[in-house]
């Protein structure tokens, strides 16, 4: 489902806010999170980019982009930054918000079994947890 701008940007921030804690406007866009970041060579918006973005007010780009989905929730990030931009949260929140509107989540209790019988590690499922069950 594409979530359009109109319908999430007016409330977009104060969201972010809410469930992460975190205000966007503090990021003064030095990159050392994107630097830092394991998996930036996936993603299609840069760490720092999303901020950015969000200062902005471009939404939808940020909703839409693969970044939210592809950060593990390692928190390298957040352990780099000078201006202690809790980033992993804003990710985090950006992803329950997507969630809570299609109204769906993709990883259930039930599915564990099955998770852990295909050998994956904890680390991996606890961050599948926090995409995806919210
Ligand atoms: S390290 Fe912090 S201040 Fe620098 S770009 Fe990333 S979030 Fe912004
Ligand atoms: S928490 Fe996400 S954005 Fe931050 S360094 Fe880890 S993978 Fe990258």
């Amino acid at each position: 489902m594409k979530i359009t701008t109109q319908s999430l940007c007016g409330t977009m921030v104060k969201e972010i806010a809410a469930i992460s804690g975190e205000n966007v406007a503090k990021c003064y866009q030095c990159g050392k999170c994107t630097a830092a970041c394991p998996v930036n060579m996936a993603m299609d918006i840069l760490p720092h980019q999303v901020l950015r973005f969000l200062q902005l007010g471009l939404v939808e780009a940020v909703l839409n982009c693969n970044t939210i989905w592809i950060c593990a929730s390692c928190f390298t990030c957040a352990g780099r930054c000078p201006r202690g931009v809790d980033l992993p949260g804003v990710m985090e929140a950006l992803r329950a918000i997507l969630l809570r509107k299609r109204g769906f989540s993709r990883f259930k209790a039930g599915d564990m079994p099955r998770v852990l019988n295909k050998g994956m590690p904890e680390q991996g499922i606890v961050s599948g947890f926090r995409k995806y069950t919210k």
